[in-house]
This record gives C-alpha cells, structure tokens and sequence, in this order.
C-alpha cells in the first residue's frame, strides 16, 4: 500500500497536509486553518475530500473546517475539546482511526495545547508517519500556551519512542529559526551545525524542509535532549543559579523559555 502526502502551504508558515491511498481519490486533509488553499489544491489534483483531521484548537489549524466540511456533510476528527465545536467523530489518546483504508493510532500530546493530539501510522507502508501539529517541530518543539514543561517533555518523549524512520509531518516552517537557536544551545554539536547549513540553503530557494525525520530530529533538536551534557551546561548557564536543578524536566523548562525569549539573527551564526 502507499500513502501519497500533499503539502498545502498556507498563510505565512502553515503547512497543511492532505493525504490519500495512491490511486484513491478520496483524501484526508490534517489541520486546515483556511478552507481555500485546500479547496484549490483538491481540484489541481483531481481528489475529493473525505474526511478533515484536527490536531488542536488554534486558529491557524481549524479556520477552513466549517467551510471545508461543508455543513456537516464531511466528517470531522479531532480533540474532544468545547474548542473545536464541529468535531464529529471526537477522538482520545490510543484511539484507532481509519481514513480511506489507512489505519492512524491517536496520541494524546498535550503542552502546546491540553487537547492536542497527534495521528501515528506505521502498518503497510515504507516508512510511518506522524501528523504532530505544533510538537515537535523540525529543530524545535511547540510554545506552551496551555500545558506545562513537563506535560510538554512527556509528549514530546512519546513522539521521541516511536521508530526513528518516521517521518515527522508538523504543521509549521520554523526549521531554520529553531536550528539557530538549538546552535547556541548546542555549539559543540557537529550534526547540527550540518543541518543548519543545508537548511540554510534550502530556505534560500525557498525549499521547504518539512518532513523531518525522527533520527534526524534526535541527533539535532535540543528538545528531545535534554539529558546530555551541553544542553544541561546551557540551560544551567542560562539559568544562572548556583543549586541548578538537572533534571531533564527543568533543563527542559529553562530551554523552552529561553527560546520564548530568543530572537532570530541577534547573535553572529
Ligand atoms: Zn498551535
Ligand atoms: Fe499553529
């Protein structure tokens, strides 16, 4: 079986993601903030809509569902959530899902948001996928607007355990702004200064560089390695207290906060 995934880019940063059994022509779109650009590219591609994939509440995620699910008529999976009031078929955490023959496991990752969720699928095809939202991000991980550092840390860990092959689908381009800021968490990390560079170059040509992949996002992205020993020398730096607390939880916490902090393009590359 194989999966075909579309990328739909939208607003400044968004990336929807619409996706089918190759061959079908009915489609499932993941985290339609704007009903339009889906709209346009079901017609350029010549496919249908089934079925509309929430994985949390945002704005920019949600905006084109009452448009796209055209008054009922297309189902509607997400996040129980009083957020997202025109979910049809609520979903929670260890749920199974099937879209047009493709079996997704549901995942609950609260932090970014407290109804999050993400949609995990790894039978039948080459390599799985994960639709994640705004979790893991590629270099990078989710602000936590609702969800605290350690609720975040437990998700991102359950992401962190699934096979290291899959591929990352997350619903922003923040790759190069994320992998500055993981350079100077990181200085003395030789794989992500690689990855910074080919990133760099890929944004210049206005490359996208979603997806990721997982063992690319555990060798680079400071989030998923908060026990190693820089990341822990960074954040007690920046922490600045003499009794710093190690544990991954609070290097966790220190770094995210930072990034909440840090601008893009203030220190030399
Ligand atoms: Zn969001
Ligand atoms: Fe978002």
């Amino acid at each position: 079986m194989s999966l075909k995934i579309h990328r739909i880019p939208a607003f400044r940063d968004n990336y929807f993601w619409l996706f089918h059994q190759d061959g079908a022509s009915g489609a499932t779109v993941v985290d339609p903030g704007d009903a339009e650009p889906v709209l346009r590219a079901l017609a350029t591609l010549g496919l249908q809509l089934d079925a509309i994939l929430a994985t949390h509440h945002h704005p920019d995620h949600i905006g084109g569902i009452p448009a796209l699910s055209n008054l009922g008529q297309i189902p509607v999976y997400g996040p129980y959530s009083n957020k997202i009031p025109f979910v049809t078929h609520p979903l929670a955490d260890g749920d199974r899902v099937e879209f047009g023959g493709l079996v997704f496991q549901v995942i609950a990752v609260p932090g970014h948001t407290l109804d999050h969720l993400a949609y995990y699928m790894s039978t039948d095809i080459d390599r799985p996928v994960v639709f994640c939202g705004d979790t893991l991000f590629a270099g990078g991980c989710g602000r936590l607007f609702e969800g605290t550092p350690q609720q975040m840390l437990e998700s991102l860990k359950k992401i962190a355990s699934l096979d290291s092959r899959t591929l990352i689908y997350c619903a922003h381009e923040y790759t190069q702004a994320n992998l500055e800021f993981a350079s100077v968490v990181e200085p003395g990390n030789t794989a992500l200064t690689q990855r910074r560079r080919q990133v760099d170059l890929l944004r210049a040509n206005g490359t996208p560089t979603i997806p990721t992949d997982l063992a690319t996002e555990l060798k680079t992205n400071p989030f998923l390695r908060c026990n190693l020993p820089e990341v822990i020398r960074s954040a007690k730096l920046r922490d600045g207290s003499t009794n710093f607390d190690a544990s991954e939880a609070n290097v966790f916490r220190v770094i995210r906060s930072w990034k909440d902090k840090f601008q893009p393009g203030s220190r030399p590359p």
